[in-house]
């Protein structure tokens, strides 16, 4: 009947999984979920991967939040919001005036929309009057930014997933592209399959790409600089090198080389312990290569020279002339939905919206006079730095929002010791995680299928998602949230709608000048920079850099150990990573009863050498210690770890797997060396 079809309702929405991106309508009635139709996404057409089609039902789960909690002894009782941002307010509020507005500090999570970010950063700036705000890409894509940065100039993806698949040769380099970015690996597999796309991949693990490459090599953990800088010297050694181009586009190419003295392939393949004769086939076929496109992940961010590794694949890319030209390029995959809105829209405690500097007086400027107050002139603390200021006194009050850092931050025993110190702590969520067990208020979030607002994904791409579903019980949109917080602690927003929150942010901020509701209406996109007139750039470059003098620039470079290695107390190398099925921990995807089915446990992989040497079977529980916390899991025994490696899913529902790491991080971006932590393992009695 036509009643029946009118409570049927289609709505377009962008995954709020991983940074592909993928778009697509899901069709509801009431609140369940019936199905979801890719047919239109820019990135995705018909394509979504199992938990962008399965992944939705979280979002009815008995586990979410639907009311303000407050903490009441051991526990938490239900408030209303008058009662629950009351008190929010009056908190933060005295203690601002008691120890001043650094003393507070403001995070918010890149699964988060572009314009809940925004509200979030201008709420610390505008009305705290601190810069101490960050986002969680601090944990994974900082240093593939920083490299950026050193080097072409914009943080981001220099072409799109197009453009990869166009490529001559893939480089991968720490990504297990198809489990982390499914849709994205699937545009890979098959220009290698059906088109001679040429794929190496160098990664510790044999995952699914590393399978299918035409190489596969398994650097040493936390030498990749070294190898891929001599892949360089070798270019520049042996007339690969695209010299018009070099003399034309790039500086410091004298300077450069000089760096690239130690470089050779006989000491990569020592400090890699990759054979020789592997680095040099690799060398060969990119000289032999039309064009290369570089893919990395948290296989290079995640150490502690992350921001060096990603700086050394972006000097190789010039040295090969794969910049300026629309196949090849770099491409660190963005993990969450949103990372690289977040870092976009200013949630840095170094930059406002666009990555403009807030250390600049002119920028200072510009906002001071759009925001109507006066803002302050330092640099702010990262999430890292702010877990030590706890410890210090400094930073006495909190508000996290959307970000579990328990269970995603390292060291997560260090971390929980300092939100005990906290005078003050406000999280904002949609389930009661690890770290609401630390707040002292709780306020309802509501995910991304019951709000307005855009995503900003891996290829710079902006997509526009629509409200689906009626915020559910009292939880809210986060945006809605920190504008109540805002406006009770003395500012006066009045924004009725996200369209009006982007156009401010528009008007601010040259990358996303020409970015409107507009523009971005259903399934238009726009990848920025964006001019005012509303053109866009799918590729980077085509012009020249973003530097002064139109050029890119080489980054010398060294090579120094990792500061956490295996020795005779702690004997294996501990990795890890995403499975395909779940998404990170698991917070959403542990909800959907489907995929919980599946793969209900959690497991550590050991390799087959090891099994055989310590005589475990799979499916036996034991003991991993670290030098910074233990766990007990069972053991898997498989032919994609290798000897001495060991590998453990990011899964946590049964405690954060971040007990195991430790504190020691990328010295450019503290973002932590999670996969450089040296362990020893127990067989316990069998049950
Ligand atoms: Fe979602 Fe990523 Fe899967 Fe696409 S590839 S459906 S964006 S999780």
């Amino acid at each position: 009947s036509v009643m029946r079809e009118e409570r049927i309702k289609k709505t377009k929405t962008v995954c709020t999984y991983c940074g592909v991106g993928c778009s697509y309508d899901v069709w509801t009635k009431d609140r369940k979920i019936l199905k979801i139709s890719p047919l239109h996404g820019d990135t995705n057409q018909i394509s979504t991967c199992v938990k962008g089609k399965f992944g939705w039902d979280f979002v009815n789960s008995k586990d979410r939040l639907q009311t303000p909690l407050i903490r009441e002894g051991a526990g938490f009782r239900e408030a209303t919001w008058e009662e629950a941002l009351s008190l929010v307010t009056t908190k933060l509020g005295s203690i601002k005036q008691q120890y001043g507005p650094d003393a507070l500090s403001v995070i918010i999570s890149s699964k988060a929309t572009n314009e809940d970010g925004y509200l979030m950063q201008k709420f610390a700036r505008a009305v705290v009057g601190t810069n101490n705000i960050d986002n969680c890409s601090r944990y994974c894509q900082s240093p593939a930014t920083m490299g950026l940065f050193r080097t072409v100039g914009y943080g981001g993806d220099s072409g799109s997933i197009e453009n990869i698949a166009k490529s001559g040769l893939v480089l991968i380099v720490g990504s297990n592209t198809a489990d982390s970015h499914p849709v994205l690996a699937t545009r890979v597999k098959r220009a290698h399959k059906l088109f001679g796309q040429r794929l190496i991949v160098a990664d510790p693990r044999e995952h699914e790409m590393a399978r299918r490459a035409d190489i596969h090599f398994r650097p040493r953990p936390g030498t990749d600089l070294v190898w891929i800088s001599a892949m360089s010297r070798y270019m520049l050694d042996n007339g690969h090198a695209k010299q018009e181009f070099l003399d034309q586009w790039v500086n410091g190419l004298d300077e450069y080389r000089k760096s690239l003295e130690p470089f050779t392939m006989e000491y990569a393949a020592r400090i890699c312990e990759v054979p020789l004769e592997t680095l040099e086939q690799v060398a060969e076929e990119i000289a032999a290569a039309r064009s290369v496109a570089v893919l990395w992940a948290m296989g290079i961010t995640q150490h502690m020279r992350a921001s060096d590794g990603s700086t050394a694949i972006s000097n190789l890319l010039l040295i090969t002339g794969n910049y300026m030209r629309d196949e090849g390029g770099a491409y660190p995959l963005r993990g969450h939905n949103n990372v690289q809105g977040a870092g976009d829209i200013g949630a840095a405690p170094i930059y406002y919206p666009g990555y403009q500097p807030v250390t600049d007086a002119a920028n200072r400027k510009k906002f001071e006079d759009a925001w109507g107050v006066s803002l302050p002139p330092q640099r702010g603390m990262d999430n890292h730095q702010m877990v030590d200021a706890i410890y210090e006194g400094k930073l006495r009050a909190m508000y996290v929002a959307g970000e579990d850092m328990i269970s995603a931050d390292s060291n997560a025993n260090h971390v929980a010791g300092a939100f005990e110190k906290l005078d003050f702590f406000v999280v904002q969520d949609i389930f009661f995680t690890e770290t609401c067990r630390y707040a002292d208020v709780i306020l309802p979030a509501s995910p991304a299928l019951e709000k307005d607002g855009t995503f900003s994904s891996t290829e710079r791409r902006i997509q526009r998602l629509y409200q689906a579903l009626p915020e559910l019980g009292d939880s809210r949109a986060d945006w809605k949230i920190t504008q109540d917080i805002a406006n009770r602690m003395g500012a006066n927003w009045n924004y009725q709608h996200p369209s009006e929150i982007m156009a401010e942010m528009a008007s601010l901020t040259p990358l996303y000048a020409g970015v409107s509701y507009e523009r971005l209406e259903g399934y238009k996109t726009l990848q920025w920079p964006v001019a005012p007139d509303g053109t866009d750039q799918p590729v980077l470059y085509l012009n020249g850099f973003p530097f002064p003098d139109n050029k890119a620039r080489l980054y010398p470079l060294d090579f120094r150990e990792p500061d956490e290695q295996p020795d005779a107390d702690f004997d294996l190398f501990l990795n890890n990573g995403r499975m395909l099925e779940h998404f990170h921990e698991g917070n959403m995807t542990a909800r959907v009863p489907g995929i919980h089915e599946e793969t209900p446990e959690r497991y550590i992989e050991i390799s087959e050498e090891l099994a055989k040497e310590r005589n475990i079977e799979s499916g036996r529980w034991v003991r991993v210690t670290s030098r910074h916390g233990s766990l007990v899991i069972k053991t898997l025994v498989t032919s994609r770890v290798f000897g001495y490696q060991v590998y453990l899913p990011l899964l946590s529902q049964e405690g954060p797997i971040n007990i195991l790491t430790g504190s020691h991080s990328d010295p450019a971006t503290n973002t932590p060396a999670y996969k450089e932590t040296a362990v020893r393992i127990k067989l316990l009695p069998e049950q």
